[in-house]
């Protein structure tokens, strides 16, 4: 018993916890569902999180497009409104001088009037007015007339050889007049013969611009600029005077306004100091000069960037969180599962167990037979069932002659083997049919119950037993025969109802297998009840 316990019930080690591995291959049904669920969660997490980020990006940079857009918009307003009004009292003098001509009288008067529009002006450094030669005829300032001549200005180079009658602003220079950076707006004075008479000059200080510059709020590396549709630039915050009259033409900016159109938004790297800023360029209504707004990307972005990061942070240890209870929740169900598992197999280990245990318990240990509780059993519900039926029931029950001598001469152990060479061979002649029991019915005496059977065919079968015995030719010399034999009792029966136990067949069969023995063994005997019959060796 102690060993099939140790072949058939794991060890306690069984019941251990597993590793994870072994769990997952285990139920890797209901592990992988839930590691699944758990990695899906927090990919949804994560994705979600990524989603609202991306798309506030979005938001963030559309609004500051619209930002810029409304930016530039406006300095080009502001800057077209600049230029016209210079412009406008540049008309009026060109008309009077080409009316009036430049006599002493006029030019008194004329010299009244600049004054005049300066006053009005205020971002006008001064008003001026030249000969076709360059001289400086009368001009809005206290400067004396007769001190420079400005005949080498690229503007009055471009009206002398221009005869476009409208306004002209030039690049950029330092006023003779003042020592400041000022921009030319001028227009042609014709003669009367149509031929070049000269230049009206209105110069813009170029800190009037810088004022309304510095008022913008376009944060700390934000940029403006105002800048000739020839490139050349006007002026740029923030503020360097290396900037001024620099040529803008090799920049992305300046090649996204010359091929993208006279209006835009983009991305673009400075080529100024390589900040990549988001750029709204804008072209004045009325004249060849454009401004660009920009706002720093990273500047744009900056809240974003502290937002996201809260966020991602915040998801992460949400994604940490749920990871965590997850994988607790995963390994509680692997460690179930496993016991679960374990639980299943230990049960059908016992059970496995019970049944040879039950099997034990109803065979003969020695010969393998039945053992005499089944045989009773068995009995009982054959004799039931033949009671039922009304068929007939036989019992064969057989003695080896002369076994204690056998004992006596060979040993008690060859007494078992012989005992269980014989059992095999009765088990193998009565297994043919399902019902027939061969069981040890005590010490050396075999009983074999044949269910619908009756005495002439249980005797025939009693007798093939004992030849077949005999036929084994085991040794006895206590034996008359020389060899070992048995002898046999048999009784056969349909049952009566209430009338018939199962005892009385049993007595019949013993008490027949007594007269064999005293007839001289070896054979087998019926009982005297009527269906007698015998058989001898
Ligand atoms: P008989 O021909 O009249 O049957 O003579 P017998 O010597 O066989 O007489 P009996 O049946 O009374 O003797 C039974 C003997 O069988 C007694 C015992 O020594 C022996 N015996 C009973 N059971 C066992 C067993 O399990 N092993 C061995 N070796 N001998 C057994
Ligand atoms: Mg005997
Ligand atoms: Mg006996």
């Amino acid at each position: 018993m102690a060993t099939l316990l140790a072949e058939n019930v794991s060890p306690p080690s069984a019941f251990k916890l597993c590793t994870e591995n072994s769990l997952i291959s285990n139920k890797p049904s209901i592990i992988w569902r839930a590691i699944t669920f758990v990695v899906i969660v927090c990919l949804s997490l994560v994705v979600l999180d990524g989603w609202r980020s991306w798309t506030a990006r979005a938001v963030e940079l559309g609004e500051m497009d619209v930002a810029t857009s409304n930016l530039s918009r406006a300095m080009a307003q502001q800057a077209d409104d600049t230029f016209k009004e210079a412009d406008t009292a540049l008309l009026g003098l060109v008309e009077r001088v080409q009316h009036d001509g430049t006599g002493p009288a006029a030019l008194k008067r004329l010299h009244d009037v600049l004054v005049m529009r300066q006053q009005e002006l205020p971002q006008l450094a001064g008003l001026f007015v030249y000969d076709e030669n360059g001289i400086w005829i009368v001009n809005s300032t206290s400067t004396p007339l007769d001190r420079f001549n400005n005949s080498d200005r690229e503007y009055f180079i471009f009206h002398q050889h221009n005869a476009n009658p409208g306004p002209h602003i030039g690049v950029p220079v330092i006023s003779r007049s003042g020592g400041k950076w000022v921009i030319p707006v001028s227009r042609r004075i014709n003669k009367p013969d149509g031929s070049f008479g000269g230049v009206v000059l209105a110069t813009v200080d170029i800190d009037f611009f810088k004022a309304f510059y510095s008022t913008l709020q376009i944060g700390n590396a934000g940029a403006v600029a105002l800048v000739l549709n020839s490139g050349v630039m006007l002026i740029r915050r923030p503020f360097d005077v290396k900037v001024i009259g620099k040529n803008m033409r090799g920049t992305e900016l300046y090649r996204y306004y010359t091929t993208q159109g006279p209006a835009g938004t983009a991305f673009i790297k400075s080529a100024q100091d390589g900040v990549t800023r988001l750029n709204s360029y804008r072209s004045l209504p009325h004249y060849p000069v454009f401004v660009a707004a920009a706002l720093s990307k990273d500047e744009i972005l900056h809240e974003w960037w502290r937002d996201t990061i809260w966020h991602s942070a915040g998801v992460l240890c949400l994604v940490m969180v749920v990871g965590l209870f997850g994988w607790h929740l995963i390994r509680q169900i692997g460690l179930r599962t496993t016991a679960e598992a374990e639980l299943t197999k230990t049960h059908a280990s016992l059970e496995k167990l019970n049944r040879t245990l039950e099997r034990l318990a109803m065979q003969d240990g020695l010969t393998g037979l039945a053992n005499r509780r089944q045989f009773d059993v068995t009995l009982h519900s054959e004799f039931s069932r033949a009671t039922r039926h009304a068929s007939a029931l036989a019992l064969i029950m057989l003695d080896v002659d002369c076994f204690k001598q056998y004992n006596d001469i060979y040993g008690h152990a060859a007494g078992d083997d012989c005992l269980r060479t014989i059992s095999h061979l009765i088990r193998e002649l009565t297994a043919r049919r399902p019902g027939d029991l061969a069981a040890r019915y005590g010490g050396e005496e075999i009983a074999v119950l044949l269910p619908n059977t009756d005495v002439t065919h249980a005797v025939a079968i009693a007798d093939d037993i004992r030849s077949a015995i005999r036929g084994l030719e085991i040794e006895h010399s206590g034996n008359p025969t020389g060899f070992v034999t048995i002898s046999a009792g048999v009784d056969a029966r349909i049952p009566i109802r209430g009338a018939a136990k199962p005892a009385e067949l049993i007595l019949a069969a013993d008490r027949a297998l007594y007269e064999a023995k005293r007839n001289g063994r070896n054979r087998v005997l019926a009982a005297r009840n009527g269906l007698q019959s015998s058989a001898t060796g």
